[in-house]
This record gives C-alpha cells, sequence and structure tokens, in this order.
C-alpha cells in the first residue's frame, strides 16, 4: 500500500476507576493512541489523538466515545499530557528542507 493509516500507543494509564461493565476497580488501563497517515512507510501527518479503554477483568474495550463520564474525563487529562511525536511528520518535515533548501541554493 503506497498511502495508509497507522497507529501508535503514546501513552498508558491505570486510572482508579470502576469499570462500568463488570464493576470491578482498578482493572481499567487506558490507551492514548496517535493516528498518522503514511506514504511509502514514511510517516508524513498527524491525524489526531485518540483513546480507548481495556478492563483487564471482563475485557471491554471501549473507544472514547462510548466512555462514561469519569473515564472521559481520565483520558481527557491523560491526552492533555500527550505530546503527537515529531517523527509523525517526518515527510512533510523532509519536504519543507527540500523546497526551503531549492528556495536558498537554486532559485537565484
Ligand atoms: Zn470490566
Amino acid at each position: 500500500m503506497i498511502v495508509g493509516k497507522k497507529s501508535r500507543v503514546l501513552k498508558i494509564n491505570n486510572p482508579e476507576i470502576v469499570c462500568v461493565n463488570c464493576k470491578k476497580n482498578n482493572t481499567i488501563t487506558l490507551r492514548i493512541l496517535g493516528d498518522y497517515g503514511h506514504l511509502f512507510q514514511i510517516p508524513f501527518i498527524s491525524k489526531g489523538k485518540r483513546g480507548e479503554s481495556k478492563c483487564s477483568h471482563c475485557n471491554q474495550v471501549l473507544p472514547h466515545q462510548e466512555m462514561n463520564n469519569d473515564l472521559k474525563l481520565a483520558y481527557f487529562e491523560l491526552k492533555e499530557n500527550v505530546k503527537i511525536p515529531i517523527w509523525f511528520f517526518a515527510g512533510l518535515i523532509t519536504i519543507k528542507i527540500l523546497v526551503i533548501y531549492k528556495i536558498i541554493f537554486i532559485n537565484n
């Protein structure tokens, strides 16, 4: 595939939250994922962050859109502290450098 989308886990946390499904405490793992578009397997541009939770007891997985308020709050707090890695933009940065190089060294 020439162009596609991939994701990478950016941060993992274990908030002290009761699972809505099985009512167990401290079984939730919250993951922040970053999506990026790639071109020839080279990360090109960030497609933003998203989150999902997983319960280690009942194995329920929830995307952040389906989280309850407690979980959503923990998700937003965690998400705020996660930066999108610069290498998500590797392709875009390379092109910008090439354009600048061309303007300075070739177009005169
Ligand atoms: Zn559970």
